[in-house]
C-alpha cells in the first residue's frame, strides 16, 4: 500500500467522539473490593487512559486505548478485567496476551495486586515454565490467564485452559502481538473464543497498518487514540552522542558508566550475540552489569529480572525482548547503543524509563551511518534529539 493510502486510511481512526472522562476512581462504579485494591495500590487519581478507556471497558465496549508510555496502560485493563470478573465463578473468564514471558507475568502480577480483596485466581501461562505445573493450576480453575501466545494456544489445545467462559481478551502491546511473527498464533487463539468475546486492544504505538487490521475482528470499537506527535514525553530528554564508527561505541560507554549507576539504566543491542559481547566486554573492564536476553534459559531470565527489579543490579545490558512493557520505576536512563530497527520499538525502548511522569533520559548512539535513521525517528514523531550535553548526570 503507498504511503498516501495509509495517511488517508488513517483519517478514519479519529478518537471516537463523546469519550467521557472520569476523574476519580469513585465515580467509575467500581465495586468496593475492586477500589480497596486501587487505593491499597497506592493510586489516588486516575491517569488520562484510565480516566477515559476503563469506564467503555467495563461496560463491555470492544476497546483501542493508546497512550504514552508508563501512564498506566496496564492498571487500565487490569482494573476491566477484574471489574468484570465473576470471582465465584472459577473459570477462566478473562485471557490476556503479552509479547513477552516477562510482561505477560508482571501483569499478572499487578491483577493479583489490584484484585487483593477479591478472591480471584490469575495464572501467568507462559513458555520456559513446567508444563504440568500450567495443566495443574488451570485445572483447579483460575479466573484470569495472563500469557503469552504459544503457551496459551498449546494450554487450549490440551483442553486445560477451558474457553467457554473466556468474556474478554486483551492484547497487550497490540502492534506487536498483530505483527508478523504474532498474528497468526493471535488468530489460532482467537478462533477459539466464544462468539462475542469482548476485544481490548492496548498499546503506546498503533501505526494505520495495524489499525485497520482490527477492523476484522473487533465491533463498533471506542477508540483512544494519540497523534503521532504527542507520543513522546516531554519528561523524556532525548540526546544523540556521534560515535562515528562502531569501534567507538564502547569507549564511549565506559566514560558514561557513573551516570548509568545514579539510578538504574538499560541498555538497549539489537542482537543477543552483541548484548553477550558487550556484556562480556565491560566485565573484562571490571564494570558491573547485568545481561538478559530470550535465548537464556526462563530460570536465569527470572533471576535476572529479580535482581533488576530488587536494585541489587544497577545496569541492565538487553534486547527488544525488554522494550515493551517492563515496568521498573527506577530506570532513569535508556540507552540504544544500536539504534532500533523499526520506529515503533524506539519509543517503547526510550519509554522503559521516566515510568508515570518521572523523569528520564535516552541516549542514542549515532555512527555516521546511522544519522539518516536517527532523523527520520525525529521527524516522524516531531521531536528533537539534540547532542548530549556535558552535564547530562543533572538530568538523569
Ligand atoms: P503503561 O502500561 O502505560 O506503560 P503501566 O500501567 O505499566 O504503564 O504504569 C506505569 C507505572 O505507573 C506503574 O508503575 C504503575 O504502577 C503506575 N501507575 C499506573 N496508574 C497509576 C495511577 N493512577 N496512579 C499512580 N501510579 C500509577
Amino acid at each position: 500500500m503507498s504511503k498516501n493510502k495509509l495517511d488517508e486510511k488513517s483519517l478514519e481512526f479519529e478518537t471516537s467522539n463523546s469519550i467521557k472522562v472520569i476523574n476519580s476512581f469513585e465515580d467509575l462504579n467500581l465495586r468496593d473490593e475492586l477500589l480497596r485494591g486501587i487505593y491499597n495500590y497506592g493510586f489516588e487519581k486516575p491517569s488520562a487512559i484510565q480516566q477515559r478507556a476503563i469506564l467503555p471497558i467495563t461496560k463491555g465496549r470492544d476497546v483501542i486505548a493508546q497512550s504514552q508510555s508508563g501512564t498506566g496502560k496496564t492498571a487500565t485493563f487490569s482494573m476491566g478485567v477484574l471489574q468484570n470478573i465473576d470471582s465465584k465463578q472459577r473459570e477462566t473468564q478473562a485471557l490476556v496476551l503479552s509479547p513477552t514471558r516477562e510482561l505477560a507475568s508482571q501483569t499478572q502480577k499487578v491483577i493479583l495486586a489490584l484484585g487483593d480483596f477479591m478472591n480471584i485466581q490469575a495464572h501467568a501461562c507462559i513458555g520456559g515454565k513446567k508444563i504440568s505445573d500450567d495443566i495443574r493450576k488451570l485445572e483447579q480453575g483460575v479466573h484470569v490467564v495472563s500469557g503469552t501466545p504459544g503457551r496459551v494456544f498449546d494450554m487450549i489445545k490440551r483442553k486445560s485452559l477451558r474457553v467457554s467462559n473466556i468474556k474478554m481478551l486483551v492484547l497487550d502491546e497490540s502492534d506487536e502481538m498483530l505483527a508478523q511473527g504474532f498474528k497468526e498464533q493471535i488468530y489460532h487463539i482467537y478462533r477459539y473464543l466464544p462468539p462475542g468475546t469482548q476485544v481490548v486492544l492496548v498499546s503506546a504505538t498503533l501505526p494505520a497498518e495495524v489499525l485497520e487490521l482490527t477492523q476484522k475482528f473487533m465491533t463498533d470499537p471506542v477508540r483512544i487514540l494519540v497523534k503521532r506527535d504527542e507520543i513522546t514525553l516531554e519528561g523524556i530528554k532525548q540526546f544523540f552522542i556521534a560515535v562515528e564508527k562502531e569501534d567507538w561505541k564502547f569507549e564511549t560507554l565506559c566514560d558514561l558508566y557513573e551516570t548509568l549507576t545514579i539510578t538504574q539504566a538499560v541498555i538497549f543491542c539489537n542482537t543477543r550475540r552483541k548484548a553477550n559481547w558487550l556484556t562480556d566486554k565491560m566485565r573484562e573492564a571490571n564494570f558491573t552489569v547485568a545481561c538478559m536476553h530470550g535465548k537464556m534459559p526462563q530460570k536465569e531470565r527470572d533471576e535476572i529480572m529479580d535482581e533488576f527489579r530488587s536494585g541489587k543490579s544497577r545496569v541492565l545490558i538487553t534486547t527488544d525482548v525488554w522494550a515493551r512493557g517492563i515496568d521498573v520505576q527506577q530506570v532513569s536512563l535508556v540507552i540504544n547503543y544500536d539504534l532500533p530497527t523499526n520506529r515503533e520499538n524506539y519509543i517503547h525502548r526510550i519509554g522503559r524509563g521516566g515510568r508515570y511522569g518521572r523523569k528520564g533520559v535516552a541516549i542514542n548512539f549515532v555512527t555516521e551511518a546511522d544519522v539518516g535513521i536517527l532523523r527520520d525517528i525525529e521527524q516522524y514523531y516531531a521531536t528533537s534529539i539534540d547532542e548530549m550535553p556535558a552535564e547530562v548526570s543533572e538530568l538523569v
